[in-house]
């Protein structure tokens, strides 16, 4: 591997598994930029304390991930899929990171305050503190490129704060500016007309979903509420069902048929969907059957996890070896 490679560093919560939004938002990136940067795929495990009471869930999705990545396309042997708290090192650039982010800073980030909701008093200590995490993500492996969806933007523009700060305050140059890179897709909305399609709010559409479960939640997707019989005319724009058609119908010609009909009161919602949920259902079907081989041989699953881990973990040495230098935390020599 040829050490002038840039690096990308990306990942994924292991929350469940991954959905259309994950792909037009950040997957098909990777899939695409890992021909040209060196990529480190990270599955975020110290990043779910939101869901610290359902942990079989969490184990479980760590593979679901990994599954999902192998199918997607996503090259092990090229890139490194690794797992963050077997690279302990996460924890500790963390700790010194957060020595240096004003409360202030977090209690403003709009992802986190979306995310905690209302009731952010009982939210645990360490779901605050994630995005410093994910800036330690970032660094550690002196990524120039971090391609996600929209949301997690703020969380860039923290680590490029943080990464300023170290390198000023150590005076030299530990860390790059990470720059963000944001999908064909920003933020996919869900099948309910929810902004954004999320594996928390039960609203995806996922990449291992069968064909029967695609075609039912397409059928039951919200559309244009205005409209009430199918020679009313209908609005296109801002309607979920054609926002997925745009995404993932590469039958450009039928789109824009059915979005003029749609416009013209002289289309129905029923073969309106039935066209989305064959496109999906042909996009989805080369996914399925890759995941199907790693689904038959899990050990290829558990190997990628394992020898990524490793490849990461020594690139994790090598830079909390140089930020220990910048610190002088030698006390010992
Ligand atoms: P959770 O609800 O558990 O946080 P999630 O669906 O938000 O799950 P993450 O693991 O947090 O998934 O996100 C992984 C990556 O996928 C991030 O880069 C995120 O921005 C991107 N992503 C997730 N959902 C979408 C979406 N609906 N549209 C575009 N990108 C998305
Ligand atoms: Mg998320």
């Amino acid at each position: 591997m040829s050490p002038e490679r840039r690096r990308i560093l990306t990942g994924v919560r292991p929350t469940g598994a991954l959905h259309l939004g994950h792909y037009v938002g950040a997957l098909e990136n990777w899939v695409r930029l890992q021909e040209e940067y060196e990529c480190f795929f990270l599955i975020a495990d110290y990043q779910v304390s939101d869901h610290a009471d359902e942990f079989d869930l969490v184990r479980e999705a760590v593979f679901e991930v990994a599954r999902d990545w192998l199918a997607v396309g996503l090259d092990p042997e090229r890139s490194h899929f690794c797992i963050e708290s077997l690279i302990p090192e996460h924890a500790e650039l963390t700790t010194w990171l957060s020595w240096w982010i004003p409360l202030a800073r977090l209690q403003r980030n709009p992802t986190l305050k979306a995310e905690m909701g209302e009731d952010s008093a009982s939210m645990p200590v360490a779901f605050f503190n994630y995005p410093v995490m994910q800036a330690a993500n970032i660094l550690m492996p002196k990524a120039h490129l971090v391609p996600v969806g929209e949301d997690q933007l703020p969380h860039i523009e923290m680590t490029r704060e943080i990464a300023r700060r170290f390198n000023r305050l150590f005076d030299r140059e530990v860390f790059p500016i990470p720059e963000g890179m944001v999908g064909r897709v920003p933020r996919l909305v869900g099948v309910d007309g929810n902004a954004k399609m999320s594996k928390s709010l039960g609203n995806a559409i996922y990449l291992k979903d069968d064909a029967e479960t695609v075609t039912q939640k397409v059928r039951g997707m919200f559309t244009d509420p205005t409209r009430l019989r199918a020679t009313d005319p209908g609005h296109v724009e801002g309607n979920p069902v054609f926002m997925y058609h745009d995404a993932f119908n590469p039958n450009v010609d039928e789109v824009n048929d059915l979005k003029e009909r749609y416009r013209a009161g002289k289309v129905g919602d029923v073969e309106v969907k039935a066209k989305l949920h064959a496109a999906l259902n042909q996009f989805l079907d080369p996914i399925r059957g890759r995941r199907a081989h790693y689904e038959a041989h899990p050990k290829l699953v558990r190997e990628a996890l394992a020898e990524g881990t490793a490849r990461a973990k020594r690139v994790a040495e090598r830079t909390m070896t140089e930020v220990r230098d910048a610190m002088r935390v030698d006390y010992l020599g």
